[in-house]
């Protein structure tokens, strides 16, 4: 069948065949490297208009003994699609906890946004899980931010609203992440008990240009504001989009501009100094 088939079909097989290689490998990887503790912290600025830290935002990175440092892209979306996401969103949560415990005895606080996944948002003890982190590290609940996008509301949106509630009665606030990209945004913002809306980069990216754009972010602003949500504007790169969202004082810039991701202490111990000096 080789030598006579057509090349497209071979080819898709072939390329079949790789994908899940792939995906195999990083699993197998991952599982070795949650047990050789190869994943990292890296924290990223939330500025407001002045440039000011106001939180921070958790990024994991798998640092690599051969392929060096790994960016989450390739390796989340595997975790998410097996069991992995349960230990690699647990050492996430435990780690941030973890620098808020730490700051708090260093009588500082920089609140840090936690990515969540929906297989993690979803497991039976979630909300126990994010309790433990926090009292196992002295942490305050008011420090964490839990980033959640669309993909959380599964078919039951009340036990979803439920599971939200029972860590914002604690003091946990929630964030949507990506805001603007999925669909039903508007009646998740009315139903879901969150504080804070994050603008997707796509929008930030071209607002200061696209008169579409613009209006997309001034529209989403204004309803924040209503409804008393925090805005976080996401990939701001560039002195001409911190310009336009600096329109909005309140409205808290994330991007290149005001800081990479970088490893957590290294972040962490720049704030420690602008907080001593
Ligand atoms: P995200 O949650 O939307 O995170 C923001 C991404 O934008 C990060 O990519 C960040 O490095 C990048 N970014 C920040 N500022 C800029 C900028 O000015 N320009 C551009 N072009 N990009 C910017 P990163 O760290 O590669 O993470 C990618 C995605 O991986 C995240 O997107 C998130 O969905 C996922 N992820 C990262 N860490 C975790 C985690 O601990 N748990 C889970 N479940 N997902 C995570
Ligand atoms: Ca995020
Ligand atoms: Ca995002
Ligand atoms: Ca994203």
């Amino acid at each position: 069948a080789k030598e006579r088939g057509g090349h497209q079909s071979v080819f898709f097989d072939d390329a079949m065949g790789a994908a899940v290689a792939r995906r195999f490998t990083i699993e197998q990887e991952l599982r070795r490297a949650l047990a050789a503790d190869e994943l990292r912290l890296y924290l990223q600025p939330q500025a407001d208009a002045q440039g000011h830290w106001r939180a921070a935002e958790a990024l994991v990175r798998w640092q690599h003994p051969v392929r060096g440092l790994v960016p989450p892209a390739e390796f989340v979306p595997v975790a998410e699609g097996c069991d992995l996401i349960e230990p690699l969103g647990h050492w996430v949560l435990q780690a941030a906890c973890a620098h808020l415990g730490q700051l708090a005895r260093a009588g500082t606080r920089l609140p840090i946004a936690v990515n969540v996944s929906p297989r993690q948002f979803h497991r039976p003890h979630f909300v126990q899980e994010v309790l433990d982190a926090l009292r196992t590290h002295g942490a305050a609940a008011a420090d964490l931010v839990l980033e959640v996008t669309e993909g959380v509301v599964v078919e039951d949106i009340d036990a979803v609203i439920e599971r939200m509630l029972a860590l914002t009665r604690e003091g946990v606030r929630f964030s949507i992440d990506d805001f603007g990209t999925g669909y039903s945004s508007l009646s998740y913002l009315k139903r879901l008990p969150i504080q804070e809306i994050k603008i997707d980069r796509s929008f930030v990216r071209d607002a200061p240009h696209d008169p579409d754009d613009a209006a997309l972010v001034e529209a989403i602003i204004a309803v924040a504001d209503r409804l008393r949500l925090r805005v976080v504007a996401e990939g701001v790169e560039t002195a001409e989009q911190a310009a336009f969202f600096g329109r909005w004082p309140h409205v808290l810039q994330q991007g290149y501009l005001h800081g990479r991701p970088d490893a957590a202490e290294a972040v962490l111990a720049r704030w420690r100094a602008a907080q001593a000096g």
